[in-house]
């Protein structure tokens, strides 16, 4: 089958570092255009608008959208109407009511739409997964503490309310909703706000799971020294420890072979896969359990961010 012609809508961060890179080396997708307020990626146009590009190339299939989370309705909404399957970054919106409309707009269209979460697809999820079937959990710790500064340079949006430590954070939530075998939900949260800011720099979140197993959830995005990005399940038949933001596996302590395959390679062979079989994924739990975080929360103000600070 021919490559899927794909365009990049948002030429940021992840765009750069992730999106071209890795259309590059597929053989399912060719990267042909780039919907920029700026710089389009090297060697393909770039258009203002989706509107615009559709009337230069009306050859374009899809599109991978890298725009932050805020005003994803708009761009979903005039891909949709000019036929076009569409992907989107983690978080899938700026509110929950907008990202549940999206797969109704696109079963309307007859197009595929896929809410991606690239932390699915670390190389640890599924042996995670399959290791922890038939096991009894006890408890689950995570911690996800990071640097705003070194991992988000100056970028304003993402200090909007709504956002802030959960921009990283979901995509622990996005793991662990995806190798627990049974839903769990908030009971407590604490949400730790900059004096200066409208979303919050750290947060604890106590969720506990339908049979009572506790999960205890620790965010923070002012992070200095080495940065964690770790899921611990204590089971009757063992510790899986995930680090790295679920690259790496250890189950007592002794590493398990997982393998290196990157996120964002699976992530577009899953795009492939739904594109062939014209169904759409768009599983919004992970994005719930942080609407939930700030119906629950309590909230707390600590000292004012500084990008220097
Ligand atoms: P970014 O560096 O700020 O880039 C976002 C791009 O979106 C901008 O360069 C701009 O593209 C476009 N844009 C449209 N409206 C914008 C607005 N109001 N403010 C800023 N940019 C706007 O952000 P990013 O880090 O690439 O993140 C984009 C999405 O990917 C987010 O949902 C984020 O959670 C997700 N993500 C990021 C990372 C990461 O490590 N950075 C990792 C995984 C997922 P043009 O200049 O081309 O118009």
């Amino acid at each position: 089958m021919s490559p899927t012609r794909i365009a990049l809508i948002g030429i940021g961060k992840i765009a750069r570092d992730q999106h071209v890179p890795t259309l590059a080396a597929s053989l399912d997708f060719e990267l042909v255009a780039g919907v920029t307020q700026h710089t389009p990626p090297e060697r393909v146009p770039g258009f203002a608008t989706i509107g615009e590009m559709m009337a230069a190339m009306p050859e374009v299939q899809a599109v991978s959208i890298c725009t932050p989370p805020r005003g994803r309705l708009a761009i979903v909404a005039e891909a949709l109407a000019h036929g076009l399957d569409v992907m989107i970054e983690k978080p899938p919106a700026a509110t929950l009511c907008e990202a549940e409309s999206f797969t109704e707009l696109a079963r309307e269209a007859g197009r595929v739409f896929y809410a991606t979460w690239h932390s699915r697809e670390a190389a640890a999820v599924e042996p995670a997964r399959a290791w922890l079937k038939g096991r009894t959990i006890h408890r689950v710790a995570v911690n996800w503490k990071e640097d705003v500064r070194v991992w988000h340079p100056g970028q304003e949006w993402i200090w909007e309310p709504g956002i802030g430590v959960f921009d990283p954070g979901i995509n622990a939530l996005s793991v662990i909703t995806h190798i627990l075998p049974r839903a769990f939900m908030l009971e407590r949260a604490e949400l730790r706000f900059p004096a200066n800011r409208a979303a919050p720099i750290a947060a604890d979140l106590a969720f506990v799971d339908t049979s009572g197993v506790p999960i205890d959830v620790d965010f923070d995005f002012d992070q200095r020294g080495p940065q964690t990005w770790d899921i611990e399940v204590e089971t009757d038949q063992g510790h899986l420890k995930l680090s790295m933001g679920a690259s790496r596996m250890a189950i007592d302590g002794v590493a398990v072979e997982v393998g290196e395959e990157p996120e964002y390679t699976r992530l577009y062979r899953h795009f492939a896969r739904l594109l062939a079989n014209r169904q759409s994924d768009a599983d919004l739990t992970p994005f719930r359990l942080v609407a939930d975080a700030f119906l629950l929360g309590r909230r707390t103000e600590v000292q004012p961010f500084d990008w220097n600070g």
